[in-house]
């Protein structure tokens, strides 16, 4: 088996190398085509990181190894490490986080366990990057959370959880406040959880699951997040096991995946052979899992574990009463305790099922789907306009434009209503949102919607619009706060 390595930037090649010996030390059965992509690469003119010849390699391989990468500042171009995960649909984020002895977290010192496998959704959310400005005053963030891509990763996080033999997975959400969004999410995980009876399925408000991690971290196992909470859920995780020194990442698609460290390129201390491999190595190891190589997997992890317990460590971490040792001599340390079993904490063990490569090529795109038909009908726009004037002059105006179709029912600003009810006390800034319902529930059309942008520009700048649409007896848009 073949897969494509990239050693990237800063101390990425001393990591790479470090790690690439500890698996040639055991044997795998893999061989490495070494694929140009980082600082260097941009800095010879390819815009987005990597040699032609490094993406025709990823995209026959499937697989990329890949050490932290830089991106140069000032030039307009965009992270590599991004654009990767973006350009071939890593849609899962999965990081482990167990409890390492030998490296000291107020957990560890108090005998509570950790083993957390956070599964982020990678592609959706604000993450999409649709920013804009509506007036000089209002920045806007288009969220976009989809039934397919949201299926995806929840049927992965499943996936994977009946392969790690886990007992509980959570559904981490914010669906009390964004109940279309977030409950969308909600409701794909319970329809995917009828699947995998096996598993024990719950939800819980991401703020309140925060405080759980870091009071009671041993209570969960796997929690499966949308994109920007799981981004900020995933680095507390790290957090509690040690830092990102000892966070592994892998970014898992149907047709390519990436592992890799979460670290960055640490030039402080590159080129001195002092980084800590840790980080690398657990990516490498869930890339060994992910490929089927559970033997080699379990030697190199118990020996690792073995290695931190007996408080050999780098510089960055562990009894500063016990001399560091460099990179090399790390990961030789490693090498030298294969066979060995750790004395505490988790023990790495075989799956008790047949483990098969999960990476395969696409032959179609499984996103373009479509829930059940349902009689869909458009009954009202909202209207973003700009205006610095009261809500009640804008209100005014509105309804002048409502014609023999609409009917004005309630203007908002930034989310509250503030017309034809509201306080004197909401602070307003100068964007509205007025919202136009059909009359009598008819049906309109989307002529009919431009009918009345084009009349409402005649009294302000229209910055955007959203149609309201009703899929059966079921509002597709939510209520104003107040509404
Ligand atoms: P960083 O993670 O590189 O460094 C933060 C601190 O942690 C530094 O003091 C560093 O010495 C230390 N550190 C990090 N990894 C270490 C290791 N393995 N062993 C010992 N010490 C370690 O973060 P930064 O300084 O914010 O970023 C540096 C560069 O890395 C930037 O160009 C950034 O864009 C890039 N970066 C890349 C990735 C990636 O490739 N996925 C991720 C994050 C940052």
């Amino acid at each position: 088996m073949k897969i494509a390595v990239a050693k990237g930037d800063g101390i990425g090649p001393e990591i790479m190398e470090a790690v690439l010996s500890i698996f040639k030390a055991s044997k795998i059965p893999l061989e490495y085509e070494f694929v140009d992509m980082g600082k260097w690469v941009f800095d010879k003119g390819f815009s987005n990181g990597m040699t032609p010849e490094a993406q025709k390699s990823i995209e026959t391989l499937g697989i990329l190894f890949k050490g932290p990468m830089e991106t140069p500042k000032g030039k307009g171009v965009k992270s590599v490490n991004v654009t990767a995960r973006k350009t071939w649909n890593t849609y899962a984020n999965k990081r482990v986080f167990q409890t390492l002895h030998g490296v000291d977290t107020v957990f560890s010192k108090a005998g509570i366990p950790i083993d957390v496998t956070i599964v982020r959704e990678n592609i959706e959310d604000t993450y999409g990057g649709i920013e804009h400005m509506l007036t000089h005053d209002v920045a806007l963030s288009r969220r976009f959370i989809t039934r397919p891509g949201s299926l995806q990763v929840i049927r992965y996080a499943f996936e994977m959880a009946k392969k790690k033999n886990a007992k509980r997975i959570t559904c981490g959400h914010k669906a009390n406040i964004m109940k279309i969004t977030d409950g969308l999410f909600l409701e794909c995980f319970y329809e995917v959880a009828k699947e995998y009876p096996e598993l024990k399925a719950d939800d819980v408000i991401v703020d309140d699951l925060c405080m759980k991690l870091v009071t009671r971290p041993d209570l969960f196992d796997v929690v499966v997040l949308t994109n920007l909470q799981g981004d900020i859920v995933s680095d507390l995780c790290a957090g509690l096991v040690g830092g990102l020194g000892f966070a592994p990442s892998a970014n898992i698609g149907d047709h390519i995946c990436i592992f890799e460290a979460v670290h960055g390129t640490a030039p402080d201390i590159a080129g001195k052979n002092i980084a800590n491999p840790t980080a690398l190595l657990l990516s490498g190891l869930t890339m060994l899992r992910h490929l089927g190589f559970m033997e080699h997997a379990a030697t190199i992890e118990n020996a690792l574990l073995y290695t931190l317990e007996n408080g050999i460590h780098t510089g960055d971490f562990g009894d500063k009463s016990i001399p560091s040792v460099n990179t090399t001599v790390f990961a030789e340390a490693i090498v030298n305790n294969f066979g060995k079993l750790p004395q505490h904490g988790v023990k790495p063990s075989l799956p008790n099922m047949p483990v098969t490569p999960t990476h395969f090529i696409l032959d179609k795109n499984p996103l373009i789907m479509t829930k059940e038909m349902e009689e869909e009908k458009i009954v009202g726009v909202d209207l973003f306009i700009e205006s610095a004037e009261q809500p009640m002059a804008v209100a005014e105006k509105a309804l002048q434009h409502t014609g023999d179709l609409f009917k004005l029912v309630t203007i908002s600003n930034r989310g509250t209503q503030v017309w034809p009810k509201g306080s004197i006390f909401t602070n307003i800034v100068n964007q509205y949102r007025c919202r136009f319902e059909s009359l009598g529930d008819e049906p309109r059309t989307q002529v009919d919607i431009l009918e009345l942008t084009k009349l409402m520009s005649v009294d302000f700048k229209v910055c955007s619009y959203e149609l309201l649409n009703m899929w059966g007896d079921k509002k597709a848009y939510s209520l104003a706060q107040g509404q």
